[in-house]
């Protein structure tokens, strides 16, 4: 027994170098990809329920960053943007989504006119607003690109937005310049809805793992339903995330969120098959 646990002590160690070496690859290989402009961003639109299930419409698009790696193909967000924020690159990394996706979103507005979406949301990482200042990168893109600050909305998690006094002073600050806040992935950190007025967003993301448990179970309805109550009372609207199929999409318009997001309607699309996404869908 003894020699099998100094077997798995062995393996541990070597899984622990390899996750090391794996890791120090991605790091370097990323600080490559800022500089070679191997990123890019995809649009996954989000649509607007109505509550007697009139038709839906198009009403805006979540940026979502992707990664096309010279040998891996393209990397999802969550093997590298871990390694972003710890390394140091997330900073490099978020700006450049910003401003790529401003840019897009205005020529979207130029090309299709009425047809454009209405609202750009884009992820915004711990780091980020850790930066002092952060909030004038953010004026600088607007204006830089001509776009409309209150067509603009930072999505910030659960336990960003918490407690700490650094943070809200500079959720405050990106407030003041017009943007909106969405609270991402709600009901997966530790903030409740006790606390949800203490937040200066907007609006209230409900994360996937209620929305895709939403038809079989009654407790995850119930959860749902309440928190589009307070955030109703809190003048706050409601996105459901990660919908996948017609019954999930029939159980949260029931329960009266406004808005939803996920493959049912359309997976992250590149700028040009989400011109030709919009062209089908009622705008807003
Ligand atoms: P998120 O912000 O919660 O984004 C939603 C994720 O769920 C996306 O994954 C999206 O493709 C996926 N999704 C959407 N609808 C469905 C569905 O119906 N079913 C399933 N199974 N999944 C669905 P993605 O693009 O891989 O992004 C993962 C996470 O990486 C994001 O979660 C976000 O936290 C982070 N991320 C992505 N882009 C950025 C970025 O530009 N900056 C920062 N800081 N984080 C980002
Ligand atoms: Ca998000
Ligand atoms: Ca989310
Ligand atoms: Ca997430």
């Amino acid at each position: 027994a003894k020699r099998a646990g100094g077997g798995r002590q062995v393996r541990f160690a070597q899984a622990m170098r390899e996750r090391a070496a794996h890791r120090s690859d991605i790091e370097a290989d990323l600080r490559l990809a800022l500089q070679e402009e191997q990123l890019f961003v995809v649009y996954q639109p989000v649509v607007g329920l109505l509550p007697g299930g009139g038709t839906d419409y198009a009403a805006g698009v979540e940026a979502l960053v992707r990664w096309q790696h010279p040998t891996r193909g393209v990397v999802p967000p969550f093997e590298f943007i871990g390694i972003a924020e710890e390394c140091g690159l997330i900073g490099a990394l978020g700006d450049f989504v910003l401003a790529r996706a401003c840019r897009d979103f205005r020529a979207w507005q130029t090309q299709l006119g009425e047809q454009a979406p209405r609202l750009l949301a884009v992820n915004l990482s711990r780091a980020q607003l850790g930066q002092p200042g952060w909030s004038e990168t953010v004026a600088r893109v607007l204006a830089e690109t001509g776009m409309q600050a209150r067509q603009l909305q930072l999505e910030v998690t659960e336990s960003l937005a918490a407690q700490d006094a650094q943070i809200q002073q500079r959720l405050h600050e990106l407030k003041a310049l017009g943007i909106t806040l969405a609270l991402d992935d709600f009901g997966t950190g530790y903030s409740s809805l006790a606390s949800l007025h203490l937040l200066p967003v907007d609006t209230v993301k409900i994360d996937r793992s209620f929305v895709s448990q939403s038809e079989s179970s009654e407790h995850h309805r119930v959860l749902i339903e309440a928190t589009v109550k307070v955030a109703q009372s809190l003048g706050m609207g409601t996105v459901a995330e990660g919908i996948e199929t017609v019954e999930q999409a029939d159980v949260v318009r029931r329960l009266h969120c406004n808005k939803g997001q996920g493959y049912l309607y359309s997976r992250p699309l590149t700028t040009e098959a989400l011109v030709a996404w919009l062209a089908q869908w009622p705008s807003a």
